[in-house]
């Protein structure tokens, strides 16, 4: 459930930057982690077939090739063959 707060900007509270991230729970310990995503650099092949405008400075996020365990520092490749990420490309 998303929680949507009465005031978006508490004055006391200072900000923080944001970033997509993925979430991957490590198959050793079971520790859930996070991992941050990394702007893809595309060629402009890569740009034209992801339908992206050339010269655009959006990007393609993508999660990191490999990660590490916060827990138990157990490394892995990661494997987003399931589909659950798609391209940021929203201006349409
Ligand atoms: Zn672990």
């Amino acid at each position: 459930m998303i929680h949507l707060p009465d005031s978006p900007n508490d004055p006391d509270l200072p900000l923080v930057p944001v970033y997509p991230a993925i979430v991957w729970v490590c198959p050793t310990c079971e520790t859930e982690n996070f991992a941050r995503m990394v702007i893809a650099e595309l060629t402009q092949e890569e740009r034209e077939q992801y339908g992206l405008k050339s010269g655009t400075e959006r990007g393609y996020l993508t999660p990191p090739d490999e990660v590490e365990c916060g827990h138990c520092g157990e490394q892995f490749e990661t494997d987003s063959s399931f589909g659950g990420v798609d391209h940021m490309d929203d201006d349409e």
